[in-house]
């Protein structure tokens, strides 16, 4: 049991807690699920690029999916072997590519054709070979949030099936681009195989047909997107999500890469805030906690649930609130219409499930600084990055007087 008390009086608040532990059983129980077939998890860095998670992951064997050069820089600095370094993403800018191709990681994914061309062009300028893989769209709906549903073809990413296989064609007989990987990514918190079944079927069809005409692709990529719960989702067995994969990939030999992001990290990270003040008027009942939706934008962007505690209460007296922020938007809320106890000043509130796409995408907004991040390992807590004080926040600022 983590003592969220004693973090919050050692640590303050608002506070991040990642359960190492809980990352390591996440991350074992799905490279086991892969088991049959060679496999390597490419762990999505956008998720939680914390240096300390990415190091604990290295140490755990796995790759780093990266979606800008910084996400590339953070995964080697962990100790991530750049033969397990993935690049994806729709807008990389000629540094980037040139840095990923020097850095030599195992493949840079492509997302149009335009960007297939200048990579070529880069590769020529800097006399190497930069392995690649395209991302095809599949066309294929994954069932989740639009803002998070990926694979279809009104989505920016990923290239369509027909005009993919004539990039590969062309790769094969590239001096400069060697086609390794074939990726595709339909969404993200899927809960449903069906998508993820079909998907891959249309693409292990295409690399049969790319086979015969002698491109030769070693790395099947299913991207990541493997849904936790939140509340009340039903989500995938492992087992089956691999099996699912594998049906397609009858006499094919390839190593299939999974870029799971969420589903590593989401149901290990807490975080932690601080009740100021409790608020009601005739209609509602406001809680008013010291984090706000520049710390944990999910709920404000997406309109998702998070679970939230109170710690330490024997929860009496039990009613309606609103869970708010101070920040000065109307979407700075964690929750809305929940059950909780009478709270006072100084009362901790446990914010669930907050580990993905909870500290990478906070930001200073009413000049805020970013929370402090604490592991969990053996019973043992280390803080892995401290609290954003003003001085930080003013760093890069000058003053032109
Ligand atoms: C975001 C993303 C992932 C990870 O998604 P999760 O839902 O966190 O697993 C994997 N691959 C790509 C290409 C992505 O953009």
């Amino acid at each position: 049991m983590i003592d969220f008390k004693n973090l919050a009086k050692k640590y303050n608040t608002p506070l991040y807690i990642y359960d190492f532990d809980g990352i390591e059983k996440n991350y074992t129980q799905l490279k086991e699920a892969f088991k049959a077939r060679k496999s390597l998890i490419c762990y999505a860095v956008k998720a939680n690029s914390n240096l300390s998670v990415l190091k604990h992951l290295a140490n755990l064997g796995s790759g780093a999916d990266c979606v800008s050069i910084g996400e590339v820089k953070r995964a080697m600095k962990a100790g991530i072997p750049k033969y397990k370094i993935i690049f994806s993403g729709v807008g990389k800018r000629d540094e980037e590519i040139e840095e990923a191709i020097l850095r030599d990681i195992l493949m840079i994914n492509i997302e149009s054709e335009a960007e297939y061309h200048r990579i070529e062009l880069i590769a020529a300028k800097l006399d190497k070979v930069a392995r690649i893989s395209i991302r095809v769209n599949p066309n294929i709906d994954a069932h989740t949030h639009p803002y998070i549903s990926t694979g279809l073809n009104e989505n920016k990413f990923g290239i369509d099936i027909s005009k993919a296989k004539k990039l590969y064609i062309l790769a094969k007989d590239s001096k400069y681009l060697e086609p390794v990987g074939i990726h595709f990514h339909i969404g993200s918190q899927l809960t449903d195989l069906k998508p993820i079944a079909e998907a891959s079927e249309i693409v292990a069809s295409m690399l049969k047909s790319l086979k015969v005409l002698g491109v030769d692709i070693r790395f099947f990529d299913v991207g990541g997107g493997i849904g936790i719960k939140y509340q009340d989702e039903k989500t995938i067995k492992l087992y089956d999500y691999a099996q699912s994969i594998f049906g397609a990939l009858k006499g094919l030999d390839v190593s299939v890469i999974c870029e799971p992001g969420r589903y590593i990290i989401g149901n290990n990270g807490y975080f932690l805030t601080t009740v100021l003040y409790e608020k009601s008027n005739n209609f509602k009942r406001f809680i008013v906690v010291d984090a706000g939706m520049n710390d944990l934008i999910r709920p404000a962007l997406y309109k998702t649930y998070h679970k939230i505690e109170a710690v330490c209460s024997n929860n009496v007296n039990v009613s309606k609130c609103d869970v708010v922020g101070p920040v000065c938007e109307s979407s700075d809320f964690f929750a809305k219409n929940i059950d909780l106890p009478i709270l006072s000043h100084g009362d901790l509130l446990l914010i669930k499930s907050a580990g993905a796409y909870g500290f990478t995408m906070s930001s200073n907004y009413n000049s805020r600084g970013r929370a402090c991040e604490v592991a969990i390992k053996d019973d043992m807590d280390m803080m892995i990055r401290k609290r954003e004080s003003f001085e930080d926040m003013i760093r890069l600022e000058k003053e032109f007087l």
